[in-house]
């Protein structure tokens, strides 16, 4: 776990004031943290912390690079270009925040990890349709997967979709970005 503890900031006894972090993230690092969205990239994060009080804290990411993803239409790896940003709140606190956007830090440990929360923002910028630029694609397997009809089916399905969702919501609850579904999973570790 040694590559991970530069991610780890200790919010013991910090002065008021404003603290600059930069993180350049690899291969290793993703795969390290080992979530289902991605786990190759190559990217810069920029981290300003601000410290308000002796125990609050709010933390801005700026996000830029590339992630290694695989391709919709062919399934082969594909590089796609990430530039994002982010925002968190943090206090020390026990138990479950009730709000999304304020996490709470153990009073004990007071420290937080923040290779989780860069993962999630990188996650959350990857487009839900991502393929290669025209011409780049593995061809064969594009038409293996064009013959058996699971792709393709793209733009012009979006609209039916929320059309099935206004008339069904059982239905539609169970329609739940997979994407989504596997950042819970992420946040619960
Ligand atoms: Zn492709």
């Amino acid at each position: 776990m040694e590559a991970m503890d530069r991610f780890v900031i200790d919010l013991k006894h910090l002065e008021k004031g404003v603290y600059n972090y930069h993180f350049s993230m690899t291969d290793e690092d993703f795969e390290m943290i080992g979530g289902t969205e991605f786990q190759k990239g190559d990217v810069e994060v920029d981290v300003e912390m601000r410290v308000s009080s002796a125990d609050s804290f709010s933390f801005d990411f700026e996000i830029d690079g590339v992630v290694v993803v695989p391709c919709d239409r062919c399934l082969e790896d594909m590089d796609l270009e990430i530039s994002t940003d982010g925002h968190l709140d943090a206090k020390f606190g026990d138990g479950e925040s009730d709000n999304d956007d304020l996490i709470l830090i153990s009073e004990i440990d007071q420290k937080i990890d923040l290779s989780w929360y860069i993962y999630e923002f990188i996650a959350l910028a990857i487009p839900i349709r991502h393929v290669h630029e025209d011409g780049e694609c593995d061809e064969a397997m594009a038409d293996k997967f064009r013959s058996h009809e699971c792709f393709e089916s793209g733009e012009d399905d979006e609209d039916s979709e929320s059309a099935d969702l206004a008339s069904d919501t059982a239905a539609g609850e169970k329609e739940i970005d997979p994407r989504w579904e596997a950042l819970k999973n992420f946040k619960l570790k």
